[in-house]
């Protein structure tokens, strides 16, 4: 059931500690961990600590919870001091989403190119 932790789930796993994560920030909604294959510099996961399955769950079925996704998204760019950044929410395997919980990847250290691949 949406927002429930679900069991065959990664990040679900790293929200209860039962797989290792370099966490960088924590609230009570939400965890920011370091990205294990980095695509610059800077990259950084943030969740929410209840499991929707991409960006549009969370924002359909809790949108304060993703309200306090994108203030992490600020905290951490604010923490690893990034004047410039970008925040990514791949929803779909065509876009390339590969874990099924939602997550915002914040990017920075490095110029960005536009359009994205
Ligand atoms: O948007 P997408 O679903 O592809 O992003 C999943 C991200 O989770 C990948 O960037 C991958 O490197 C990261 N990951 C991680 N720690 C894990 C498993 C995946 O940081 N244990």
């Amino acid at each position: 059931m949406a927002g429930e932790p679900q069991d065959d789930c990664l990040f679900c796993k790293i929200v209860a500690g039962q797989i290792p994560a370099t966490i960088v920030r924590e609230t009570e909604t939400t965890v920011a961990f370091r990205d294990i294959n980095p695509q610059a510099p800077v990259h950084i996961l943030v969740i929410p600590k209840a499991h929707y399955e991409n960006a549009a769950a969370l924002a359909a079925g809790a949108p304060q919870l993703a309200a306090d996704v994108l203030a992490a998204t600020q905290a951490v760019a604010d923490e690893e001091k990034l004047d410039s950044y970008r925040t990514v929410f791949n929803t779909g395997g065509g876009a390339g989403q590969t874990v099924w919980h939602a997550h915002a990847h914040v990017l920075g250290g490095r110029g960005m190119q536009w359009p994205p691949g």
